[in-house]
């Protein structure tokens, strides 16, 4: 297995190869780079095939971090850890208290944050251990609610305000009001993106594999159910994928019948390519690291004491980003995710300079 000349390598600072024989944890830490900060990011358990997917992911998504920190300006660098292993199966508090004491033995460089197949009470688990996991402090939320420190809510309102901006920008409009949107995976983010689209007065079409959280949407939000194979070549303004990464790619792109493509999942594009080919057929694309960038920036709020109207502050401000890009897309005739890139670059050097840094080396993401 290479490492250092892995395509996805990409100078990260820092590679961990955790394991402990007792609990049976096997995992990966990675750390790309910590130039704005501490590298912040979500530890992921998922049954990978091979060490080798493992690594491939923990790379790629530990260097996507750095740039959707440095996009929403944040003082925060990127990271991100995998434990190889079944959550349901080999899942347990042994194993998790394991990573926790790999995570104190970074001593902050990385801090460790719920993603998918870990939760908030996984993370506190690993807390015993070391002070460096986040999105596990109960508190007053962004919205005034009582917040467990899961990061959906806040993820959800961030997309919702991206989407709004993609509306203004691609259809000229503010009011919402018998928006059609088709949702894909209708979870922890999905369900509370529809719930804001259904207060704005749109009209929503779901899919989720879960045929109760399916039925949840169907009775709460009068949404029309619909076929997996079906949800992102329906004739509505919005499509929003809140599932899985991967899901813009050739054979979907052609059959694509929305304006608007704006939805939380990470790694939407399977291909880097698929970001022009969305451009070429005349989709508004809003690039999946800064239109879901809501959880992260909880996330620092919560280590640097942020009160909820900051918090809200923050998350608002995804609307000018995506603003800004899809402007500057419009003008250069680059596709929106290139852009994306570039500004997140821009702001990481921009606070380099500030600070009177030299950043460590950043290679567009693309
Ligand atoms: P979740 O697991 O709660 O929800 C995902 C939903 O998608 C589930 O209901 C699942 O049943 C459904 N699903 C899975 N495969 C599907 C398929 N093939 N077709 C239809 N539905 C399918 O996860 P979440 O926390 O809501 O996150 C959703 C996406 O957003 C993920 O890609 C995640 O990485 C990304 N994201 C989440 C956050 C956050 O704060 N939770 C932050 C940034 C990005």
């Amino acid at each position: 297995m290479n490492v250092f000349s892995h395509p996805e390598f990409d100078h990260h600072e820092h590679l961990s190869f955790v394991c402990d024989a007792e609990t049976g944890l096997k995992g990966i830490i990675a750390i790309h780079n910590t130039s704005r900060g501490a590298a912040l990011g979500g530890c992921r358990m998922f049954p990978y095939a091979s060490d080798e997917e493992a690594l491939r992911d923990v790379l790629r998504l530990s260097r996507g971090m750095t740039y959707k920190s440095a996009l929403a300006n944040l003082d925060l660098g990127g990271g991100k850890s995998v434990i190889i292993g079944d959550p349901r199966k080999h899942k347990t508090e042994a194993l998790l208290e394991a990573m926790g004491r790999h995570l104190e033995s970074l001593g902050g460089q990385y801090i460790a944050a719920e993603d998918s197949g870990t939760s908030v009470p996984d993370l506190k688990v690993m807390g015993r251990h070391t002070r460096h996991v986040a999105g596990v402090t109960t508190r007053t939320g962004f919205d005034g609610q009582p917040s467990t420190g899961d990061p959906s809510p806040v993820t959800a309102y961030g997309t919702f305000i991206g989407l709004k901006a993609a509306v203004k920008h691609k259809l000229g409009t503010d009011n919402l009001t018998g928006l059609k949107v088709a949702i894909q995976g209708i979870g922890n983010v999905g369900y509370r993106l529809a719930r804001y689209l259904k207060e704005a007065g749109a009209e929503l079409w779901v899919t989720d594999i879960h045929a109760d959280n399916l039925q949840r949407a169907v009775d709460e939000f009068d949404a029309t159910p619909v076929g997996s194979d079906d949800i992102l070549s329906l004739p509505v303004d919005v499509v929003a994928p809140c599932a899985m990464g991967a899901v813009l790619n050739d054979q979907s792109i052609p059959a694509i019948r929305a304006a608007i493509v704006a939805g939380a999942a990470n790694n939407l594009l399977d291909r880097p390519e698929h970001d022009a080919a969305l451009k070429h057929r005349g989709i508004l694309y809003a690039p999946d690291f800064a239109i879901n960038a809501g959880g992260i920036i909880d996330v620092f709020y919560e280590r640097t004491g942020g009160s909820p109207e900051q918090i809200r502050a923050h998350v608002d401000t995804i609307g000018d980003t995506l603003s800004e890009i899809f402007q500057r897309s419009d003008r250069t005739g680059l596709p929106t995710g290139e852009i994306a890139n570039e500004l997140a670059e821009e702001r990481f050097r921009k606070h380099a300079a500030r600070a009177g840094l030299a950043p460590r080396r950043l290679a567009c993401a693309g």
